[in-house]
C-alpha cells in the first residue's frame, strides 16, 4: 500500500475549500479521510472515522476549541467539511474523570456540545479521538491489520511486528469505556504512533494531516508485508459435484428461500434483492473443506454485524440439473439459520440487562460452495453493502487463516454490539416503501408510459429493469431512474431469455413484470394483408406471452408468488374501425392475463391488466392526434378530452393504474380502466 499524499492535490484542497470560508484544518481533514475513504482495503461503507483539533468560531463568533471529527451517516470517501461536526472539545475531555457513562448520556452530550445544533451526530468514536491528545487521528478497519488483529494470539503477533512503535488495545466495545482504555494505552508509551484495537481496527496520529495519514499506511503495509510472506493456497479444496449449477440458475431459489413470510406487506412476502460475487479468491473460500469451520467463526470488524449479521448462511453446492435438490437444502439451511437466530437472540436477551426487540432473523449473506456468494439486503444499494463487506470479511479471513487461526469476538460481544442502540440507529428508522425489495421489469420501459411506470414503482421502493429495443433512448431512461437497460427485441426468445437472465444475475429474481411494449397495426380486417395481422400478434400477444412464461418460471422458483401486469387497450373490449390487426391480439393478451390468473393464483401470481385510451406519447404520436381531430373537426385539446371527465389522460395516470395494481394484494384477474370515461369500452 502506498501513500497516496499530494502537496499540490492538498493545496488545491485547501485553496478550493478556503473560498466556501473553510480553515486549512478541515480541509486538509477532508482531503486526508477521502484518501483512506477511497481504498477498499481500509474501509467500506461509512467504516471508520477521523477527527482534527482546531480552533472555530461558535454561532456568536467566539473563538472555541473543537474537535471536527467524522459525522454518523458520512463516508469517508466523499466526505465534505459538514460531515465532520464541531464538538467544544474541552467538555469533552471533562468526560474521562468520569466512571462510567451510558451511551444515552454521551450522545447527548455530544450533541449538546455541537457547535452548530443542525450538525449530524458526531461518531460513536468520538471521545477515543478526544481523549487523546493528538491534532489529527485517523481510524480504519483495514483489512490486512484485521487478518492479524483476528486470531487467538493477536496481541503476541501484533507485539512481534510493530515492536513497540504500535499500542495494542484489547477488546471493548466502542464508546466511553473503549475511548478510555485507548487513552492509557496511548499514555502508557506516548512514543506510539498509532494503536491496534483487537477484533475491531486500527488508529493513527500525528500532529500533521500527512504524517497521521502516512503512518496510517506504514502500519497497514506492515501488516500486509507480513501476510503475504506467508502465502500459500489457503484452503484445501472440499470434493463438489463435477457440473455444478450456474449463479443464475440459483439465484431466484436462493432469493425464494430466503423471503420471509409477512401478512402485513404488500406483497405477502418480505424479499430481499441478491448481489451476487466470485472471482478466485471467494471461490478458494467457498470451495473450502473446512468452510463451516472459519466461514461460521464471524465478523472481521464488530461494525459490519448490523449489515452482515454475525455469520453467513452456507448452502449445499448446487448440482447442475439437481435444482429442485438443491432447493430442498437451500430451504433447510435457512430454516436452521433462522432457528439458530432465534436461539441466539433468546439466549442473549435473557441475560440482557436491557431487553431488545428480535431483528428479522434472515441471513445478508448467503454463501455457495462452487458458485461464490449472495450479498442480501431491502434494496440493490444495500444488497451491494453487504456483498462488499462479504468481499473483504473472505480476505480478512483468508488472510488470517494463511498466518495462523481467524477468531472473531464471541457470541456475548456480537450480541452486544448486534443489538446497540447506537448501531441501530445506524440504519435509521425510516418507514420501508410498499414496493421495498421487490424487482420490475418493464418491457417498452424506454416509451412514455414505460417510463412513468418505472418512475413510479422505484419510488414505491421496487428496483427497476427496462427492457426495450437497443438505443439512445433505453440508455437515457434506464440512467435517469438508476434503472438496469435490458436491451433486446421482445418478439426475439433469444433476446427475452437473456434479457431475464441478466435481470436474475443483477438483483436475484423479479417480482412484478410489466408487459407493455406495443405498436398499432391498421387495416380493414376483410381485406387486410395476413402479414400486417401477423407481425400485430406477434408483438401484441405472442410478446406479453413470452415474457409472462420467463417470469413465471422465476417466479415458481423463488416460490413468493408474483405479479403479472399486462398494457391492454381500449380496442381489446371496444374495437375501432379498420383496427382489428390491433385489437384482435390486444382481445387475445385480454384472455391470456385472465388465463395466468386462473393457472397460476395457486402459486400466489396475480395477473391483470390496464385498458387504457388515448395516451399522448402512448401508441398515439402527434400526426395521428392531429389528423383524428382534423377528422373530427374538433380542436386536439377537445379530441385529447373527448370522455365523460372531459380532460385529457396522461402516461402518469396509467402509470398510476399499474402501480395500485402492483400493490392491490387481493386482486385478480382485474381490468382497470384509464380512459376518462368511455361507457362503450366500459367491460360488460
Ligand atoms: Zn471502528
Amino acid at each position: 500500500m502506498h501513500s497516496l499524499w499530494s502537496d499540490a492535490a492538498a493545496n488545491d484542497m485547501v485553496a478550493h475549500y478556503a473560498r466556501a470560508g473553510v480553515s486549512r484544518d478541515v480541509a486538509l481533514r477532508v482531503y486526508t479521510s477521502r484518501l483512506l475513504g477511497g481504498d477498499p482495503r481500509l474501509v467500506l461503507h461509512g467504516g471508520g472515522n477521523t477527527s482534527v483539533k482546531t480552533e472555530l468560531c461558535d454561532l456568536l463568533d467566539t473563538p472555541a476549541e473543537v474537535l471536527c471529527v467524522k459525522g454518523s451517516g458520512w463516508d469517508m470517501g466523499n466526505i465534505e467539511p459538514a460531515g465532520l461536526p464541531a464538538v467544544r472539545l474541552d467538555p469533552l475531555r471533562r468526560l474521562r474523570e468520569r466512571e462510567a457513562l451510558s451511551d444515552e448520556d454521551m450522545v447527548r452530550i455530544q450533541r449538546a456540545n455541537l457547535l452548530d445544533p443542525s450538525a449530524p451526530n458526531p461518531s460513536v468514536e468520538t471521545l477515543l479521538h478526544a481523549f487523546l491528545p493528538h491534532k489529527f487521528i485517523d481510524h480504519t478497519h483495514a483489512t490486512a491489520v484485521l487478518s492479524l488483529a483476528d486470531q487467538p494470539d493477536a496481541a503476541a503477533r501484533c507485539a512481534e511486528l510493530y515492536g513497540s512503535s504500535v499500542g495494542i488495545v484489547p477488546y471493548i466495545m466502542p464508546g466511553f469505556l473503549l475511548a478510555r482504555k485507548a487513552a492509557e494505552v496511548y499514555e502508557a508509551d506516548p512514543s506510539v504512533e498509532g494503536l491496534v484495537l483487537l477484533k475491531h481496527g486500527v488508529f493513527s496520529f500525528a500532529e500533521t494531516a500527512r504524517g497521521a495519514y502516512e503512518r496510517m499506511i506504514a502500519i497497514v503495509t506492515r501488516a500486509e508485508d507480513h501476510l503475504a510472506g506467508g502465502r500459500r493456497n489457503v484452503f484445501v479444496p472440499a470434493s463438489l459435484p463435477v457440473s455444478l449449477a450456474s449463479a443464475v440458475e440459483i439465484a431466484p431459489i436462493v432469493r425464494g428461500a430466503c423471503a420471509l413470510t409477512d401478512m402485513a406487506s404488500e406483497g405477502l412476502y418480505k424479499r430481499f434483492v441478491l448481489d451476487f460475487r466470485t472471482g478466485a479468491a471467494i471461490r478458494n473460500f467457498v470451495d473450502g473443506a473446512e468452510l463451516v469451520r472459519y466461514g461460521l467463526a464471524g465478523v472481521a470488524t464488530p461494525d459490519h454485524t448490523i449489515r452482515t449479521k454475525n455469520y453467513p448462511c452456507i448452502v449445499p453446492a448446487p448440482e447442475a440439473g439437481r435444482l429442485v435438490a438443491f432447493a430442498k437444502g437451500a430451504c433447510e439451511a435457512v430454516e436452521k439459520y433462522v432457528a439458530d437466530y432465534h436461539a441466539y437472540f433468546a439466549r442473549h436477551n435473557a441475560v440482557s440487562p436491557v431487553k431488545k426487540r428480535e431483528l428479522d432473523p434472515m441471513p445478508r449473506v448467503v454463501v455457495v460452495p462452487g458458485v461464490g456468494l449472495f450479498g442480501l439486503g431491502r434494496s440493490a444499494k444495500d444488497a451491494a453493502i453487504a456483498a462488499d463487506l462479504a468481499e473483504s470479511w473472505v480476505t480478512t479471513v483468508t488472510d488470517a487463516e494463511a498466518a495462523g487461526r481467524f477468531e472473531s469476538l464471541n457470541e456475548a460481544d456480537l450480541f452486544e454490539m448486534e443489538y446497540w442502540s447506537l448501531e441501530q440507529a445506524k440504519l435509521g428508522g425510516a418507514v420501508e416503501k410498499p414496493l421495498a425489495g421487490q424487482v420490475a421489469l418493464v418491457t417498452g420501459g424506454a416509451g412514455t408510459i414505460g417510463r412513468a411506470t418505472a418512475h413510479l414503482m422505484k419510488g414505491a421502493g421496487a428496483e427497476i429493469a427496462l427492457l426495450d429495443r437497443p438505443g439512445e433512448a433505453l440508455d437515457a431512461a434506464a440512467k435517469g431512474l438508476g434503472a438496469l437497460a435490458l436491451a433486446g427485441d421482445v418478439t426475439n426468445d433469444d433476446d427475452v431469455r437473456a434479457a431475464f437472465d441478466r435481470l436474475v444475475a443483477r438483483f436475484g429474481g423479479v417480482d412484478i413484470v410489466v408487459a407493455n411494449a406495443g405498436a398499432a397495426w391498421q387495416g380493414r380486417i376483410g381485406e387486410v394483408d395476413d402479414k400486417i395481422l401477423r407481425d400485430s400478434f406477434e408483438l401484441n400477444f405472442f410478446a406479453h406471452q413470452r415474457v409472462a412464461q420467463h417470469a413465471v418460471r422465476i417466479m415458481l422458483q423463488q416460490g413468493t408468488g408474483g405479479c403479472l401486469l399486462f398494457n391492454v387497450s381500449k380496442q381489446a373490449l371496444n374495437p375501432g374501425a379498420d383496427f382489428g390487426p390491433y385489437g384482435i391480439p390486444k382481445a387475445a393478451t385480454l384472455a391470456l392475463m385472465r388465463q395466468y390468473a386462473l393457472d397460476y393464483g395457486g402459486s400466489n401470481i396475480r395477473a391483470n391488466a390496464v385498458n387504457a385510451d388515448r395516451i399522448r406519447g402512448g401508441l398515439l404520436t402527434p400526426e395521428m392526434i392531429a389528423a383524428r381531430s382534423r377528422a373530427r373537426g374538433v380542436s386536439e385539446a377537445e379530441y385529447m378530452g373527448g370522455n365523460l371527465l372531459r380532460r385529457e389522460v396522461t402516461a402518469d395516470d396509467v402509470a398510476r393504474s399499474f402501480l395500485h395494481l402492483a400493490l392491490a394484494r387481493n386482486t385478480t384477474a382485474a381490468i382497470d380502466t384509464v380512459d376518462g370515461g368511455n361507457i362503450a369500452a366500459a367491460p360488460r
